[in-house]
């Protein structure tokens, strides 16, 4: 992909911004990937193992962050691919529906923060608008859920193109709830939603946040998650293949 692919896509017509089949913003093969039931991924993620030893909650995903639904997502994120944002939508919401069961009583639905610069350049909130799908979702499913945008990013680098350890330290202090939103919180049942779960550290520093208020995280919601790091087989002739 060079500077000038992107700037053409974004002025002529494009096709699915996963697979770049013609005449359609996400085809249905794409969509397929999105389609299926829940499932978790939170042992995928290194940090969302907390210092203070507390277990991490449990989170949902609906695919692999590789192949078309990675394209797709650094499209809708990265490449002003906006159309994107209605199908996932969709996509989350019915995900959410299927989980009602599971989280059980009434929550809140807070969408991971993002920075002031991030949602300038994209010119909108992802993580809120997927967070008010899977509260649309639960909804609809007969449970309580309330989209509640609470959490609040200060400074920082995007996280974009940093490491595990980096994104961390990067996220250390800068996630909170600011004290006019914090009585909302008190007592509540919080549902975490986020676009992708890669090394988990944006939703560590949210859910400490949300307990710094008083909440009870009871898990997390991601469009998609990154698989963990490749394992690496060592073969007889010493050669090294990467898998998964
Ligand atoms: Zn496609």
């Amino acid at each position: 992909m060079t500077f000038a692919h992107d700037l053409l896509g974004l002025l002529l017509p494009v096709g699915c911004a996963g697979c770049g089949t013609d005449d359609v913003a996400w085809c249905p093969r794409c969509a397929a990937r999105l389609a299926g039931p829940p499932w978790r991924c939170e042992d995928r993620a290194p940090r969302l193992d907390r210092l203070d030893g507390s277990v991490p909650v449990p989170v949902w995903t609906l695919a692999d962050c590789t192949g078309d639904v990675r394209r797709a997502i650094v499209a809708w994120k990265d490449r002003g691919r906006l159309d994107l944002t209605r199908p996932f939508a969709g996509a989350a919401r019915r995900a959410a529906a299927t989980l009602a069961g599971q989280l059980g009583a009434a929550v809140l639905v807070v969408p991971a923060p993002s920075t002031a610069a991030s949602r300038r350049r994209r010119g909108v909130d992802l993580a809120g608008a997927l967070a008010g799908a899977v509260a649309g979702g639960l909804a609809d499913a007969g449970l309580p859920a309330e989209l509640a945008p609470v959490l609040v990013r200060a400074g920082g680098r995007d996280q974009v193109g940093l490491g595990a350890r980096d994104r961390a330290r990067n996220l250390a202090g800068q996630v909170r709830v600011p004290t006019s939103r914090a009585p909302r919180l008190r007592g509540r049942a919080v549902l975490l939603v986020d676009d992708v779960l890669t090394t988990g550290a944006t939703l560590a520093a949210s859910r400490s946040a949300l307990e710094r208020a008083g909440a009870h995280v009871v898990g997390g919601f991601t469009l998609a998650s990154t698989p963990g790091p490749a394992v690496t087989v060592q073969l007889p002739a010493a050669r090294r293949v990467s898998t998964g």
